[in-house]
C-alpha cells in the first residue's frame, strides 16, 4: 500500500513539475548491486525447498523484474559479457571486459559513480580480478589476461577491494606487492577479521585469499560486505556510494553440478543480501539490487516419481548442463527507487537504468 502511494505521488510530482523525472520521490544515494554468479530461479526456488518454504530474503523484495543475459555474439553468455551489460550498460562479446564488440571502453557504473563523488567498492568470494568484479573496474578484450586486469585494479578509483587474488598480485609485482598496494593509495588488509577492525577512514584492499576466499567461506560475504557499507557510507558522506557484491561461487558449483555445494553459497549469498536489506531499511536512501550474470547447470527442480499426481513424491534436482544456460535471471528490488525497475529486460539495461539513477 505505501509502496503504491509513493509510485502515485511520484506520478502527481512529475505532472507537476511538467517533466520526464525520472524518479518524483526521495533520490537514491546508496545503491548496493548484488550479483549471484550462476544464479538462476530455480536456485532460488531450490532454497525455499530446503528452507521448506519459509520466507527467505528474496521473499521480502519490494519489486522484481526479469532480465536477458545473452551477449552480443552469443545466446549464451560468459560472466564477462553479462558482467558489462550489469556494470557498464552495453551488451559485448564473451570474454570481453568493460568494452564494446569493437574494443572500445565503456565507463562502469562505479567509474560513473566516482566521477559524481560517490565511494565506490566491491566485495566478492572469487579473486577480484575475476571476469564479475572486473566489469567494474577493468577495461581489456580478454578476461583470461589476469596480469593486466591486476594492474588495471591498482590504478582503479575503487574505495574498497575484497576478496581472493593475492597470488596473481604476488606473480605480477612479486616482493614488492604492500609497497604497489600503498603507493596506489590503499591500505592492504589480510584477513576478515583485520578488514572488520580497520578503520572506515582509509582505502582498503582486503586481499583475504591467495586464489578463491573457499566454498565454504561460512559467514565471509555478509561480513565484508557489512564493514564494506561501513567504510563506504563514511568515505562517501552526504554524497553516498555505490558497492558490488558478488556470490562469485555459486556458478562454479553449479559447473560441478553439486546441488549442495551451491545452496551454501546460496546461503552465504543470501546472508550478505539479508545486511544489504538491513542497511537499506534503515537508511530509506538506498537501493538494494540483487540479479544474476546468468544461470548455469539448467537446473531442474523436477518430481522424483513422474506419478506425481498421488500425493508427495520428493523433489530432485536434476542439472542439464556443466556449463550456462540461456535462460532469463530475475531481479530482487529492495528500498529507496525499487519501482523504477520493472518488467522484462535486457541485461544491459538494468546497467543503464542504474547508471541513470546514479547521474541524476
Ligand atoms: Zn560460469
Amino acid at each position: 500500500m505505501k509502496q503504491t502511494f509513493r509510485s502515485f505521488y511520484a506520478l502527481l510530482l512529475c505532472f507537476a513539475l511538467g517533466t520526464s523525472t525520472l524518479y518524483g520521490g526521495e533520490p537514491v544515494k546508496n545503491i548496493i548491486f548484488l550479483i549471484g554468479d550462476g544464479m538462476g530461479l530455480s536456485s532460488v526456488s531450490m532454497m525455499q525447498l530446503v528452507n521448506e518454504y519459509r520466507p527467505t530474503i528474496f521473499d521480502e523484495a519490494d519489486n522484481i523484474a526479469l532480465q536477458k543475459s545473452y551477449s552480443a555474439d552469443n545466446r549464451v553468455t560468459d560472466s564477462a559479457a553479462s558482467g558489462t551489460a550489469l556494470a557498464t550498460g552495453h551488451k559485448t562479446n564473451n570474454t570481453y571486459i568493460g568494452v564494446r564488440p569493437d574494443g572500445s571502453a565503456v565507463e562502469s557504473l562505479t567509474e560513473l559513480a566516482k566521477r559524481h563523488g560517490k565511494a565506490t567498492g566491491i566485495v566478492v568470494t572469487t579473486v577480484v580480478q575475476h571476469a564479475t568484479p572486473a566489469a567494474f573496474y577493468a577495461h581489456i578484450t580478454n578476461r583470461h589476461e589476469y596480469i593486466a586486469i591486476t594492474e588495471q585494479l591498482v590504478v582503479s578509483t575503487l574505495d574498497v577491494v575484497v576478496g581472493g587474488g593475492m597470488s596473481l598480485f604476488n606473480e605480477r609485482y612479486s616482493g614488492d606487492v604492500e609497497r604497489v598496494i600503498a603507493d596506489a593509495g590503499y591500505h592492504l588488509v589480510r584477513t576478515t577479521e583485520e578488514l572488520e577492525a580497520a578503520s572506515c577512514d582509509s582505502r582498503i584492499m582486503a586481499l583475504v585469499a591467495d586464489k578463491e576466499v573457499g566454498a565454504d567461506s561460512g559467514d565471509y560475504l555478509a561480513r565484508a560486505t557489512r564493514k564494506a557499507i561501513d567504510i563506504l557510507a563514511t568515505r562517501g558522506g552526504d554524497e553516498g556510494f555505490v558497492l558490488m557484491v558478488e556470490g562469485s561461487l555459486i556458478d562454479g558449483m553449479a559447473h560441478g553440478n553439486d546441488a549442495l555445494a551451491q545452496q551454501r553459497e546460496m546461503e552465504g549469498f543470501m546472508g550478505a543480501i539479508e545486511v544489504a536489506v538491513e542497511y537499506a531499511r534503515n537508511h530509506p536512501d538506498t537501493l538494494v539490487v540483487v540479479t544474476a550474470d546468468h544461470e548455469t547447470g539448467g537446473l531442474a527442480l523436477v518430481s522424483a516419481n513422474s506419478d506425481f499426481n498421488l500425493s508427495e513424491q520428493g523433489v530432485e534436482f536434476r542439472w542439464a548442463t556443466d556449463g550456462h544456460s540461456a535462460q532469463m535471471v530475475p531481479i530482487y528490488l529492495y528500498g529507496c527507487g525499487a519501482e523504477l525497475i520493472n518488467g522484462i529486460m535486457e541485461n544491459a539495461e538494468l546497467g543503464t537504468k542504474l547508471k541513470a539513477i546514479i547521474a541524476e
